[in-house]
C-alpha cells in the first residue's frame, strides 16, 4: 500500500498531461508560456483573489512576499512551531527573525500564544512586531476570525501558508484568500500538487502585487536591463504549469474523495484513539489525516507494527522548529511551547488520498484497533 498514490491519478489524467507535454516541446516554450498565465486567471478564480502569481516552488511562494515587505533582523515575525520548516526558513531568507508561537488541538496557530508573544516581543523592545505566517496545516484552515483581529490590532501583515491547505475552505471562502498574502506549494505530495517543484501567491493587493511579480524576476523594472531591487529568479516552468491545468480539472472532484476517505477513517477509529476534529464551517482538504497516540510509546509501537502489516504512515513533525538545530541561536529549549512539544511524541498520518479505497480504509483501521487493544 502507498501512503500518497499518485500513479492512480496519473491513470485518470494521463492522455491529456501526455498531450500538454508534447505540445510544448513542440512550441518549445519553456520560460512564462502562455499555460502560466491561464493557471495564473484560473488559481486566481479558485480562491476568489484578484491576483495569483505562479512561482518555482512553495518556499519561493512564502519568500517572494516576505522579501516585498522589506524585513530586517530586527523585524519579528510570528510563526507556528509545528509546521514544516519553509514557513519559518522563509523568513529568515528575507532578512527577517522567527519568533515561534504554540498551536492549540486543532494543529493550527493558537491565537492566545499568538497574542502572548506579541506583547512579549514588545515588552522585551528587541525586536519590532512586522508581521504574522499562519499555517493551515494538515489542510484546515487556521483560525482567522482570531487571527485576522489579532493582526488589524498590531498592526501587522498576515502571510497565510496554505502549501498544505489549498482546496481547503472556512465559512465557504477557501484557503489561499485569507489575510494580505497567501501562498501555496504544488510539491508533488501536496493536495494539488505538479510533477517536480511548483508553487503559488495569491493577493488582493495591486501595489504588493507589482512588487512580487518583480522579484520574482530578478527585480525587475519597466526597463528589462534596469533592475530597481533585488528578486529572485521564481519563475514557475511552463510544463508545470501546463500539467497542473490537467490537474486542477479534477481537484474538485478529488477534495470531495479525500473528505469521504476522511469521514470514513473518523467513523472507523472514533473511541479509538484521538482523531482530527471535524467541524462544519471547516472543509479541509485533507494534506493528511493525523491521529494521536496516548504517549510516544504507544506511537512508535503502532508505526512500526503497522509497517509490518504494509500499513506506511508518516509523523509530521517530529521535532517543533523552535527544537530544531538551525534555530539553537534563537535560544528556545524544552519548557517553552510545550503544547507543540505533547504533540510532536503523539501524532503519526496514516494513509491519505483520493483514490483509497472504502475497503482499503476498513482494513487500516481493523489493524489499529486490533493494536490499540
Ligand atoms: C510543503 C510546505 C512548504 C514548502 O513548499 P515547497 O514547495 O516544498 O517549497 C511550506 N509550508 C508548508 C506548511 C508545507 O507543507
Amino acid at each position: 500500500m502507498k501512503f500518497i498514490d499518485l500513479e492512480k491519478q496519473y491513470c485518470v489524467i494521463k492522455n491529456n498531461v501526455e498531450k500538454r507535454i508534447h505540445n510544448i516541446l513542440e512550441k518549445q516554450d519553456f520560460i512564462m508560456g502562455s499555460e502560466i498565465q491561464e493557471l495564473e486567471q484560473k488559481l486566481a478564480d479558485f480562491t476568489g483573489r484578484k491576483y495569483c502569481i505562479t512561482c518555482g516552488s512553495g518556499t519561493e511562494a512564502l519568500q517572494i512576499p516576505m522579501m516585498a515587505y522589506n524585513l530586517s533582523k530586527t523585524d519579528a515575525v510570528f510563526v507556528p512551531s509545528f509546521t514544516f520548516f519553509a514557513s519559518a526558513e522563509s523568513i529568515n531568507l528575507a532578512g527577517g527573525t522567527p519568533v515561534f508561537t504554540d498551536i492549540d488541538h486543532t494543529f493550527n496557530m493558537d491565537p492566545r500564544s499568538l497574542e502572548s508573544e506579541i506583547k512579549r516581543v514588545i515588552q522585551e523592545g528587541k525586536l519590532t512586531p512586522k508581521g504574522i505566517v499562519s499555517v493551515d496545516l494538515f489542510g484546515r484552515s487556521a483560525d482567522y476570525e482570531q487571527i485576522l483581529k489579532i493582526a488589524d490590532r498590531y498592526g501587522l501583515f498576515l502571510l497565510e501558508d496554505a502549501a498544505q491547505g489549498f482546496g481547503g475552505s472556512l465559512h465557504k471562502k477557501r484557503n489561499g484568500s485569507f489575510g494580505d498574502v497567501s501562498a501555496t506549494s504544488f510539491f508533488p505530495a501536496k493536495p494539488l500538487g505538479c510533477y517536480g517543484d511548483g508553487g503559488a501567491i495569491f493577493t488582493d493587493d495591486d501595489a504588493l502585487y507589482e512588487k512580487m511579480c518583480s522579484i520574482r524576476v530578478h527585480g525587475q523594472g519597466a526597463d528589462k536591463y534596469d533592475n530597481i531591487r533585488i528578486g529572485i529568479n521564481g519563475r514557475m516552468d511552463t510544463l508545470q504549469a501546463a500539467i497542473l491545468l490537467e490537474k486542477l480539472d479534477i481537484f474538485e472532484d478529488e477534495l470531495i474523495k479525500r473528505q469521504h476517505v476522511a469521514e470514513w477513517y473518523s467513523e472507523l477509529l472514533e473511541g479509538i484513539l484521538e482523531l482530527p476534529q471535524l467541524d462544519d464551517e471547516y472543509f479541509s482538504s485533507w494534506a493528511q489525516y493525523t491521529i494521536r497516540a496516548e504517549n510516544e510509546t504507544q506511537r512508535d509501537y503502532l508505526v512500526s507494527e503497522l509497517k509490518k502489516r504494509d500499513i506506511p504512515t508518516m509523523i509530521y513533525y517530529p521535532i517543533p522548529l523552535h527544537m530544531q538545530t538551525a534555530y539553537k541561536n534563537l535560544g528556545y529549549g524544552n519548557e517553552n511551547l510545550p503544547y507543540c512539544l505533547h504533540v510532536s511524541k503523539r501524532v503519526f498520518s496514516i494513509p491519505m488520498h483520493p483514490y483509497l479505497k472504502k475497503t482499503e480504509v476498513e482494513m487500516i483501521c481493523q489493524e489499529i484497533k486490533q493494536l490499540v487493544k
